[in-house]
Protein backbone atom coordinates (compact mmCIF):
# COMPACT_ATOMS: atom_id res chain seq x y z
CA UNK A 1 0.00 0.00 0.00
CA UNK A 2 1.49 3.25 -1.13
CA UNK A 3 0.04 6.49 0.37
CA UNK A 4 0.83 9.97 -0.10
CA UNK A 5 0.87 13.23 1.54
CA UNK A 6 1.22 16.52 1.78
CA UNK A 7 -0.01 19.87 3.39
CA UNK A 8 -0.58 23.52 1.78
CA UNK A 9 -2.13 25.99 4.34
CA UNK A 10 -3.67 29.39 5.86
CA UNK A 11 -6.57 31.17 6.41
CA UNK A 12 -7.23 34.47 3.83
CA UNK A 13 -8.82 37.25 4.85
CA UNK A 14 -10.31 38.66 1.89
CA UNK A 15 -10.90 42.10 3.53
CA UNK A 16 -7.26 42.35 4.76
CA UNK A 17 -4.49 44.89 3.25
CA UNK A 18 -1.70 42.62 3.82
CA UNK A 19 -1.15 40.35 0.95
CA UNK A 20 0.00 36.67 1.12
CA UNK A 21 3.02 35.33 -1.03
CA UNK A 22 5.64 32.59 -1.18
CA UNK A 23 8.03 34.57 1.21
CA UNK A 24 4.79 34.49 3.72
CA UNK A 25 4.71 30.88 3.29
CA UNK A 26 8.55 30.72 3.41
CA UNK A 27 8.80 32.76 6.84
CA UNK A 28 6.33 30.82 8.61
CA UNK A 29 6.39 27.16 7.71
CA UNK A 30 7.90 25.35 4.77
CA UNK A 31 9.37 21.42 4.60
CA UNK A 32 10.33 19.96 1.38
CA UNK A 33 9.59 16.43 1.22
CA UNK A 34 11.27 14.34 4.00
CA UNK A 35 12.22 17.75 5.93
CA UNK A 36 9.21 18.28 8.05
CA UNK A 37 9.92 18.25 12.10
CA UNK A 38 8.94 15.28 14.45
CA UNK A 39 5.85 17.88 15.83
CA UNK A 40 3.33 18.74 14.05
CA UNK A 41 1.86 22.16 12.85
CA UNK A 42 -1.89 23.09 13.04
CA UNK A 43 -2.65 21.68 9.52
CA UNK A 44 0.14 19.01 9.29
CA UNK A 45 -0.76 16.52 11.60
CA UNK A 46 -1.80 13.76 9.56
CA UNK A 47 1.95 13.99 7.65
CA UNK A 48 3.35 13.25 11.45
CA UNK A 49 0.36 10.53 12.18
CA UNK A 50 0.99 8.72 9.27
CA UNK A 51 5.00 8.66 8.81
CA UNK A 52 4.09 6.25 12.70
CA UNK A 53 1.46 4.38 11.33
CA UNK A 54 3.55 3.59 7.70
CA UNK A 55 6.66 2.36 10.49
CA UNK A 56 3.98 0.17 12.85
CA UNK A 57 1.82 -1.11 10.12
CA UNK A 58 4.36 -1.56 6.79
CA UNK A 59 2.75 0.87 4.67
CA UNK A 60 4.80 2.70 2.35
CA UNK A 61 4.29 6.80 2.59
CA UNK A 62 5.61 9.33 0.03
CA UNK A 63 6.01 12.87 1.62
CA UNK A 64 5.13 15.79 -0.62
CA UNK A 65 5.50 19.54 0.66
CA UNK A 66 4.56 21.06 3.87
CA UNK A 67 3.75 25.02 4.39
CA UNK A 68 1.71 27.52 6.31
CA UNK A 69 1.85 31.08 6.05
CA UNK A 70 0.42 33.36 9.20
CA UNK A 71 -3.34 34.46 7.99
CA UNK A 72 -3.17 37.60 6.07
CA UNK A 73 -4.82 38.95 3.00
CA UNK A 74 -5.33 37.81 -0.70
CA UNK A 75 -3.01 35.12 -1.55
CA UNK A 76 -0.94 35.92 -5.01
CA UNK A 77 -2.09 33.82 -7.81
CA UNK A 78 1.84 32.83 -8.78
CA UNK A 79 2.68 31.86 -5.20
CA UNK A 80 -0.49 29.37 -4.89
CA UNK A 81 -0.07 27.77 -8.20
CA UNK A 82 3.71 27.46 -7.96
CA UNK A 83 2.82 25.57 -4.33
CA UNK A 84 -0.02 24.00 -5.79
CA UNK A 85 1.82 22.87 -8.53
CA UNK A 86 4.74 21.65 -6.61
CA UNK A 87 2.47 19.11 -4.50
CA UNK A 88 0.65 17.99 -7.71
CA UNK A 89 3.97 16.92 -9.77
CA UNK A 90 5.19 15.53 -6.39
CA UNK A 91 2.15 13.27 -6.81
CA UNK A 92 2.78 12.66 -10.15
CA UNK A 93 6.22 11.52 -9.18
CA UNK A 94 4.92 9.37 -6.00
CA UNK A 95 2.18 7.24 -8.85
CA UNK A 96 0.79 4.65 -8.46
CA UNK A 97 -0.92 5.32 -4.92
CA UNK A 98 -3.65 3.83 -3.27
CA UNK A 99 -4.77 6.87 -1.09
CA UNK A 100 -3.21 10.73 -0.52
CA UNK A 101 -4.05 12.06 2.73
CA UNK A 102 -3.88 15.92 3.08
CA UNK A 103 -3.50 18.85 6.05
CA UNK A 104 -5.60 21.81 4.45
CA UNK A 105 -7.12 24.85 6.22
CA UNK A 106 -9.87 25.37 4.02
CA UNK A 107 -9.81 28.85 4.25
CA UNK A 108 -7.31 30.18 1.72
CA UNK A 109 -8.27 32.19 -1.07
CA UNK A 110 -6.06 33.71 -4.00
CA UNK A 111 -5.95 36.04 -7.00
CA UNK A 112 -8.71 34.11 -9.76
CA UNK A 113 -9.35 31.07 -7.10
CA UNK A 114 -12.00 31.93 -4.68
CA UNK A 115 -11.91 28.07 -3.44
CA UNK A 116 -8.37 26.97 -3.49
CA UNK A 117 -8.82 23.69 -1.34
CA UNK A 118 -11.52 22.65 -4.05
CA UNK A 119 -9.07 23.53 -6.86
CA UNK A 120 -6.42 21.26 -5.61
CA UNK A 121 -8.45 18.41 -5.01
CA UNK A 122 -10.10 18.31 -8.21
CA UNK A 123 -7.21 18.52 -9.74
CA UNK A 124 -6.02 15.78 -7.55
CA UNK A 125 -8.90 13.90 -8.18
CA UNK A 126 -8.24 14.07 -12.08
CA UNK A 127 -4.67 12.62 -11.62
CA UNK A 128 -5.17 9.72 -9.28
CA UNK A 129 -8.93 8.80 -10.86
CA UNK A 130 -11.94 8.01 -9.20
CA UNK A 131 -10.78 4.71 -7.03
CA UNK A 132 -8.25 6.48 -5.33
CA UNK A 133 -8.86 7.35 -1.65
CA UNK A 134 -8.85 11.28 -1.25
CA UNK A 135 -8.97 12.35 2.73
CA UNK A 136 -8.18 15.78 4.14
CA UNK A 137 -7.83 17.37 7.95
CA UNK A 138 -9.47 20.76 8.23
CA UNK A 139 -9.89 23.98 10.60
CA UNK A 140 -12.89 24.35 10.90
CA UNK A 141 -12.63 28.47 10.25
CA UNK A 142 -13.19 27.56 6.85
CA UNK A 143 -15.25 27.54 3.94
CA UNK A 144 -16.95 24.05 2.96
CA UNK A 145 -17.68 23.65 -1.08
CA UNK A 146 -19.58 21.43 -3.31
CA UNK A 147 -16.38 20.74 -5.18
CA UNK A 148 -14.41 20.19 -2.24
CA UNK A 149 -17.26 17.50 -0.99
CA UNK A 150 -17.45 15.85 -4.70
CA UNK A 151 -13.07 15.18 -4.84
CA UNK A 152 -13.56 13.96 -1.65
CA UNK A 153 -13.92 10.33 0.39
CA UNK A 154 -12.99 11.87 3.74
CA UNK A 155 -13.20 15.58 4.94
CA UNK A 156 -12.77 16.18 9.10
CA UNK A 157 -12.67 19.34 11.10
CA UNK A 158 -10.90 20.29 14.52
CA UNK A 159 -13.88 20.14 16.83
CA UNK A 160 -12.36 22.88 19.36
CA UNK A 161 -11.74 26.38 19.82
CA UNK A 162 -9.10 26.66 20.67
CA UNK A 163 -7.56 23.92 18.11
CA UNK A 164 -6.32 22.11 21.04
CA UNK A 165 -7.27 18.84 19.32
CA UNK A 166 -5.76 19.15 15.83
CA UNK A 167 -3.40 16.28 16.67
CA UNK A 168 -6.14 13.48 17.61
CA UNK A 169 -8.16 14.60 14.72
CA UNK A 170 -5.55 14.16 12.56
CA UNK A 171 -5.27 11.29 13.98
CA UNK A 172 -8.90 10.47 13.11
CA UNK A 173 -8.56 11.25 9.36
CA UNK A 174 -5.86 9.08 8.92
CA UNK A 175 -7.75 6.04 10.95
CA UNK A 176 -10.74 6.20 8.85
CA UNK A 177 -8.82 6.02 5.72
CA UNK A 178 -6.60 3.12 6.54
CA UNK A 179 -9.94 1.48 7.19
CA UNK A 180 -11.33 2.12 3.78
CA UNK A 181 -8.04 1.26 2.17
CA UNK A 182 -8.33 -1.99 3.85
CA UNK A 183 -11.93 -2.45 3.16
CA UNK A 184 -13.65 -2.40 6.52
CA UNK A 185 -15.63 0.96 5.31
CA UNK A 186 -17.07 2.88 2.68
CA UNK A 187 -17.45 6.30 4.56
CA UNK A 188 -19.92 8.76 2.30
CA UNK A 189 -20.43 12.22 2.93
CA UNK A 190 -23.16 14.41 3.62
CA UNK A 191 -23.06 17.80 4.60
CA UNK A 192 -26.13 20.75 5.74
CA UNK A 193 -25.95 24.50 5.40
CA UNK A 194 -26.83 26.43 8.38
CA UNK A 195 -27.25 29.66 5.88
CA UNK A 196 -25.46 31.29 8.79
CA UNK A 197 -22.14 32.65 10.16
CA UNK A 198 -20.96 32.98 14.05
CA UNK A 199 -18.18 32.76 16.19
CA UNK A 200 -18.20 29.15 17.94
CA UNK A 201 -15.83 29.11 21.28
CA UNK A 202 -15.88 26.07 22.26
CA UNK A 203 -14.04 26.81 26.28
CA UNK A 204 -17.55 27.76 27.02
CA UNK A 205 -21.26 27.04 26.92
CA UNK A 206 -23.23 26.18 24.59
CA UNK A 207 -20.81 24.98 22.23
CA UNK A 208 -18.87 22.52 25.23
CA UNK A 209 -21.87 20.42 25.31
CA UNK A 210 -22.45 20.07 21.51
CA UNK A 211 -19.14 19.30 20.69
CA UNK A 212 -18.73 16.57 23.64
CA UNK A 213 -22.05 15.14 22.10
CA UNK A 214 -20.96 14.71 18.51
CA UNK A 215 -17.93 13.31 19.34
CA UNK A 216 -19.85 10.49 21.81
CA UNK A 217 -22.08 9.90 18.52
CA UNK A 218 -19.22 9.44 16.45
CA UNK A 219 -18.33 5.63 15.97
CA UNK A 220 -21.65 4.67 16.31
CA UNK A 221 -24.67 3.51 14.51
CA UNK A 222 -22.90 4.02 10.52
CA UNK A 223 -21.38 7.11 12.18
CA UNK A 224 -18.19 7.70 11.55
CA UNK A 225 -17.28 11.75 11.60
CA UNK A 226 -19.21 14.56 12.46
CA UNK A 227 -17.37 17.97 11.95
CA UNK A 228 -19.06 21.71 12.16
CA UNK A 229 -17.55 24.17 10.07
CA UNK A 230 -17.56 27.19 11.66
CA UNK A 231 -16.87 29.09 8.42
CA UNK A 232 -14.97 32.24 8.11
CA UNK A 233 -17.05 35.79 8.05
CA UNK A 234 -13.74 37.46 6.58
CA UNK A 235 -13.16 35.42 3.57
CA UNK A 236 -15.72 36.55 1.20
CA UNK A 237 -16.48 33.41 -1.02
CA UNK A 238 -19.54 31.93 -2.65
CA UNK A 239 -20.02 29.59 -0.04
CA UNK A 240 -18.94 31.55 2.86
CA UNK A 241 -21.22 30.11 5.49
CA UNK A 242 -21.65 28.02 8.94
CA UNK A 243 -21.87 23.37 7.76
CA UNK A 244 -22.23 20.34 9.56
CA UNK A 245 -20.84 17.54 7.89
CA UNK A 246 -21.36 13.93 8.72
CA UNK A 247 -19.06 11.44 7.69
CA UNK A 248 -21.28 7.85 7.72
CA UNK A 249 -20.30 3.77 6.64
CA UNK A 250 -22.29 4.21 3.50
CA UNK A 251 -25.40 5.50 5.00
CA UNK A 252 -26.38 8.95 2.85
CA UNK A 253 -30.09 8.98 4.48
CA UNK A 254 -28.86 8.73 8.28
CA UNK A 255 -26.03 11.19 7.24
CA UNK A 256 -28.20 13.54 5.52
CA UNK A 257 -30.67 13.70 8.29
CA UNK A 258 -28.25 14.09 11.46
CA UNK A 259 -26.52 16.58 9.37
CA UNK A 260 -29.78 18.18 9.08
CA UNK A 261 -30.84 17.86 12.54
CA UNK A 262 -27.59 18.84 14.22
CA UNK A 263 -27.47 22.26 11.95
CA UNK A 264 -30.76 23.31 13.12
CA UNK A 265 -29.85 23.13 16.48
CA UNK A 266 -26.69 25.37 15.89
CA UNK A 267 -28.98 27.69 13.82
CA UNK A 268 -31.09 27.16 17.02
CA UNK A 269 -28.18 29.10 19.21
CA UNK A 270 -27.50 31.39 16.96
CA UNK A 271 -26.17 34.83 18.33
CA UNK A 272 -25.72 33.03 21.71
CA UNK A 273 -22.39 30.94 21.29
CA UNK A 274 -19.72 34.07 21.27
CA UNK A 275 -17.93 34.98 24.28
CA UNK A 276 -19.70 38.26 25.98
CA UNK A 277 -17.59 41.22 24.60
CA UNK A 278 -17.63 45.17 25.77
CA UNK A 279 -17.04 48.42 23.51
CA UNK A 280 -14.04 49.80 23.97
CA UNK A 281 -15.03 52.71 26.97
CA UNK A 282 -16.99 49.96 29.04
CA UNK A 283 -14.21 47.52 28.43
CA UNK A 284 -11.74 50.13 29.82
CA UNK A 285 -14.13 51.55 32.40
CA UNK A 286 -13.88 47.53 34.05
CA UNK A 287 -10.76 47.76 33.40
CA UNK A 288 -9.64 50.77 35.54
CA UNK A 289 -12.12 49.47 38.25
CA UNK A 290 -10.50 46.15 38.65
CA UNK A 291 -6.97 47.24 38.80
CA UNK A 292 -7.77 49.58 41.04
CA UNK A 293 -8.65 46.74 43.39
CA UNK A 294 -4.67 45.94 43.19
CA UNK A 295 -5.09 41.93 43.45
CA UNK A 296 -1.36 41.76 42.58
CA UNK A 297 -2.01 40.64 39.03
CA UNK A 298 -2.45 42.48 35.91
CA UNK A 299 -6.20 42.88 34.33
CA UNK A 300 -5.92 40.99 30.86
CA UNK A 301 -7.39 43.32 27.93
CA UNK A 302 -7.67 41.39 24.85
CA UNK A 303 -8.43 43.38 21.16
CA UNK A 304 -10.46 41.06 19.84
CA UNK A 305 -10.28 41.98 16.08
CA UNK A 306 -7.09 43.19 15.67
CA UNK A 307 -5.93 39.24 15.74
CA UNK A 308 -3.02 38.85 12.96
CA UNK A 309 -4.48 35.62 13.87
CA UNK A 310 -7.52 36.17 11.43
CA UNK A 311 -5.32 37.81 8.96
CA UNK A 312 -5.45 41.64 9.49
CA UNK A 313 -2.16 43.54 10.26
CA UNK A 314 -2.31 43.83 13.88
CA UNK A 315 -1.22 47.56 14.24
CA UNK A 316 -4.25 48.67 15.30
CA UNK A 317 -3.78 51.80 17.89
CA UNK A 318 -7.64 51.97 18.47
CA UNK A 319 -7.61 50.79 21.93
CA UNK A 320 -4.14 52.21 23.02
CA UNK A 321 -5.14 55.56 21.62
CA UNK A 322 -8.20 56.10 24.00
CA UNK A 323 -6.26 54.24 26.77
CA UNK A 324 -3.85 57.13 26.79
CA UNK A 325 -6.50 59.82 26.02
CA UNK A 326 -7.78 58.84 29.10
CA UNK A 327 -4.72 58.35 31.17
CA UNK A 328 -4.78 55.22 31.93
CA UNK A 329 -1.23 54.29 33.05
CA UNK A 330 0.90 51.41 34.00
CA UNK A 331 0.22 49.01 30.68
CA UNK A 332 2.22 46.85 28.43
CA UNK A 333 0.76 46.04 25.03
CA UNK A 334 1.52 43.13 22.73
CA UNK A 335 1.84 43.58 20.18
CA UNK A 336 1.58 46.50 17.70
CA UNK A 337 3.02 45.08 14.20
CA UNK A 338 5.51 47.96 12.71
CA UNK A 339 8.46 47.18 10.72
CA UNK A 340 9.19 50.81 10.04
CA UNK A 341 9.67 51.39 13.64
CA UNK A 342 11.56 48.54 14.88
CA UNK A 343 13.80 49.45 12.24
CA UNK A 344 14.38 52.99 13.67
CA UNK A 345 14.57 51.73 17.28
CA UNK A 346 17.34 49.70 16.16
CA UNK A 347 19.07 52.50 14.21
CA UNK A 348 18.54 54.63 17.58
CA UNK A 349 19.78 52.03 20.21
CA UNK A 350 18.40 51.15 23.79
CA UNK A 351 18.03 54.00 26.11
CA UNK A 352 17.51 56.66 23.11
CA UNK A 353 14.85 58.97 23.24
CA UNK A 354 13.23 59.65 19.86
CA UNK A 355 10.25 61.13 18.28
CA UNK A 356 8.43 57.71 16.84
CA UNK A 357 4.95 56.91 14.69
CA UNK A 358 4.28 54.13 15.01
CA UNK A 359 1.23 51.39 14.30
CA UNK A 360 -1.93 52.16 12.02
CA UNK A 361 0.31 52.13 8.75
CA UNK A 362 -1.13 49.13 7.11
CA UNK A 363 -4.71 50.65 6.65
CA UNK A 364 -7.48 53.14 7.40
CA UNK A 365 -9.56 49.71 9.69
CA UNK A 366 -6.56 49.94 12.58
CA UNK A 367 -6.98 53.79 13.81
CA UNK A 368 -4.50 56.19 13.08
CA UNK A 369 -0.35 56.35 13.85
CA UNK A 370 0.33 57.58 16.92
CA UNK A 371 3.20 59.95 17.36
CA UNK A 372 4.61 59.70 20.66
CA UNK A 373 7.86 60.99 22.23
CA UNK A 374 9.37 57.71 23.27
CA UNK A 375 12.54 55.91 25.18
CA UNK A 376 14.05 52.94 23.36
CA UNK A 377 14.12 50.30 26.32
CA UNK A 378 14.84 47.47 23.71
CA UNK A 379 16.01 46.57 20.26
CA UNK A 380 16.78 43.13 19.53
CA UNK A 381 17.32 40.80 16.04
CA UNK A 382 14.64 38.67 17.18
CA UNK A 383 11.88 38.57 20.38
CA UNK A 384 10.02 35.51 20.86
CA UNK A 385 7.12 34.11 22.55
CA UNK A 386 5.95 30.21 23.34
CA UNK A 387 2.86 28.70 22.11
CA UNK A 388 2.41 25.67 24.16
CA UNK A 389 5.28 23.46 23.21
CA UNK A 390 6.56 25.69 20.09
CA UNK A 391 8.56 28.85 19.61
CA UNK A 392 6.77 31.86 18.05
CA UNK A 393 9.16 34.43 16.47
CA UNK A 394 8.68 38.16 16.87
CA UNK A 395 11.18 38.92 14.21
CA UNK A 396 12.85 41.96 14.88
CA UNK A 397 11.43 43.46 17.95
CA UNK A 398 11.82 46.84 20.27
CA UNK A 399 9.91 47.82 23.50
CA UNK A 400 9.22 51.05 23.81
CA UNK A 401 7.91 53.54 26.81
CA UNK A 402 5.84 56.54 25.75
CA UNK A 403 7.42 59.67 27.83
CA UNK A 404 5.91 60.98 30.76
CA UNK A 405 3.91 57.46 31.38
CA UNK A 406 4.51 53.84 32.42
CA UNK A 407 2.70 52.58 28.80
CA UNK A 408 5.54 49.74 27.63
CA UNK A 409 4.67 48.84 23.67
CA UNK A 410 6.30 45.80 21.53
CA UNK A 411 6.46 46.54 18.70
CA UNK A 412 6.92 43.45 16.41
CA UNK A 413 7.80 42.57 12.70
CA UNK A 414 7.20 39.46 12.02
CA UNK A 415 2.96 39.09 12.65
CA UNK A 416 1.18 36.92 15.31
CA UNK A 417 -0.91 36.99 17.60
CA UNK A 418 -0.54 37.13 21.79
CA UNK A 419 -0.41 33.92 22.93
CA UNK A 420 1.65 33.54 25.96
CA UNK A 421 2.94 35.96 29.05
CA UNK A 422 6.46 35.30 28.32
CA UNK A 423 5.83 37.51 24.91
CA UNK A 424 6.91 40.44 27.90
CA UNK A 425 9.19 38.71 29.93
CA UNK A 426 11.51 37.78 27.67
CA UNK A 427 11.69 41.84 26.32
CA UNK A 428 12.04 42.45 29.80
CA UNK A 429 8.64 43.85 30.52
CA UNK A 430 7.60 41.75 34.46
CA UNK A 431 3.76 41.02 33.31
CA UNK A 432 3.08 40.97 36.98
CA UNK A 433 4.24 44.55 37.48
CA UNK A 434 1.44 46.26 35.50
CA UNK A 435 -1.60 46.84 35.78
CA UNK A 436 -3.35 46.31 32.77
CA UNK A 437 -2.15 44.18 29.92
CA UNK A 438 -3.25 45.01 26.08
CA UNK A 439 -3.32 41.88 23.91
CA UNK A 440 -4.07 41.04 20.30
CA UNK A 441 -6.18 37.67 20.50
CA UNK A 442 -9.22 36.57 19.68
CA UNK A 443 -9.18 33.50 22.10
CA UNK A 444 -5.94 31.36 21.52
CA UNK A 445 -4.24 33.53 24.50
CA UNK A 446 -7.06 32.61 26.95
CA UNK A 447 -5.34 29.32 28.54
CA UNK A 448 -1.82 31.13 28.80
CA UNK A 449 -3.36 34.34 30.18
CA UNK A 450 -5.81 33.18 32.81
CA UNK A 451 -3.17 31.72 35.18
CA UNK A 452 -1.82 35.20 35.24
CA UNK A 453 -4.69 37.35 34.83
CA UNK A 454 -7.02 39.32 37.85
CA UNK A 455 -9.96 39.15 34.99
CA UNK A 456 -9.95 38.73 31.26
CA UNK A 457 -11.94 41.29 29.50
CA UNK A 458 -12.62 41.28 25.86
CA UNK A 459 -13.28 44.41 24.05
CA UNK A 460 -14.53 44.48 20.64
CA UNK A 461 -13.40 47.82 19.25
CA UNK A 462 -15.51 46.85 15.84
CA UNK A 463 -12.56 47.16 13.85
CA UNK A 464 -9.80 45.74 11.75
CA UNK A 465 -11.72 42.22 10.95
CA UNK A 466 -15.06 42.38 9.72
CA UNK A 467 -16.42 41.16 12.52
CA UNK A 468 -20.45 41.98 11.89
CA UNK A 469 -21.49 40.14 8.96
CA UNK A 470 -24.73 42.56 9.08
CA UNK A 471 -22.47 45.47 7.59
CA UNK A 472 -19.32 43.64 5.86
CA UNK A 473 -19.38 44.14 2.26
CA UNK A 474 -19.32 41.42 0.90
CA UNK A 475 -19.51 40.79 -2.91
CA UNK A 476 -19.55 37.53 -3.83
CA UNK A 477 -21.65 35.65 -0.81
CA UNK A 478 -24.10 33.68 -2.66
CA UNK A 479 -26.95 33.36 -0.81
CA UNK A 480 -28.97 35.15 2.07
CA UNK A 481 -27.45 33.98 5.48
CA UNK A 482 -27.71 35.30 8.91
CA UNK A 483 -27.53 37.44 10.83
CA UNK A 484 -27.88 39.55 7.38
CA UNK A 485 -31.02 38.29 7.37
CA UNK A 486 -33.35 36.90 10.43
CA UNK A 487 -34.43 33.81 8.39
CA UNK A 488 -32.77 32.39 5.69
CA UNK A 489 -35.02 29.11 5.43
ZN1 LIG B 1 -9.24 28.07 13.19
Amino acid sequence: MRIFTASLATETNTFSPVPTDRASFEMAFYAGPGEHPDTPTLCSAPMVVLRRRAREEGFELIEGTATWAEPGGLLQQQAYEGLRDEILDQLKAALPVDGVILGLHGAMVAQGYDDCEGDLLERIRSIVGRDVLIASELDPHSHLTRKRVENSNILAAFLEFPHTDFYERGEHVVDLALRTLRGEIKPIISTFDCRMIGVFPTSREPMRSFVDRIQALQGHHNILSISLIHGFMAGDVPELGTQVMVVTDNDAPRGAALAESLGMEIFGMRGRTAMPMLDTEAGLDKAVELAATKSGKPVVVADVWDNPGGGVAGDGTLILRRMIERGIDNVAVATIWDPIAVTFCLAAGEGAKIQLRFGGKAGPDGGAPLDARVEVLKAVQEGWQSFGKSRVTLGPAAVIRLEGTNIEVILNTNRTQTFEPDIFSNLGIEPASKDILLVKSTNHFHAGFEPVAAEIIYIDAGAPYPSNPKKTDYRKLSREIWPRVEMPF
